[in-house]
């Protein structure tokens, strides 16, 4: 097999608990798998998770769709966010839609109100 970070040819390099064989590259000194049965990693996985959640999807429905940990989409859905935050202001002279969502966060001391741009 070769290596996924630098197309050189890789060792077989023990079994995972599954019994999927493991490779090993001694150039970049990376451990790897041909395939993955935990498909989370795959770069489509997070433009689906926004189809998703602009549709209107929760976590446990996003998470039972892609066969992903609820987890994963949690932390995904705050990744993109923190990227969507850092790269894209909002434009001045423009009309906006704007919901509100009010939620708890951690228990009802702590509350939260968040507006969703549309
Ligand atoms: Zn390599």
């Amino acid at each position: 097999m070769d290596c996924k970070n630098c197309n050189c040819k890789t060792v077989r390099n023990g079994s995972t608990v599954n019994g999927t064989q493991r490779y090993y590259c001694r150039e970049c000194k990376l451990s790897q798998q041909a395939t993955y049965r935990y498909q989370a990693y795959l770069p489509e996985m997070n433009t689906k998770l926004v189809q998703l959640i602009k549709e209107g999807c929760g976590i446990r429905s996003i998470s039972r769709i892609l066969v992903i940990s609820p987890t994963t989409v949690i932390h995904r859905v705050l990744l993109i966010a923190r990227r969507l935050y850092r790269t894209t202001p909002i434009a001045m002279k423009r009309t906006y839609e704007v919901d509100e969502l009010f939620t708890y966060i951690g228990n009802k001391k702590k509350t939260g109100m968040y507006c969703l741009l549309n």
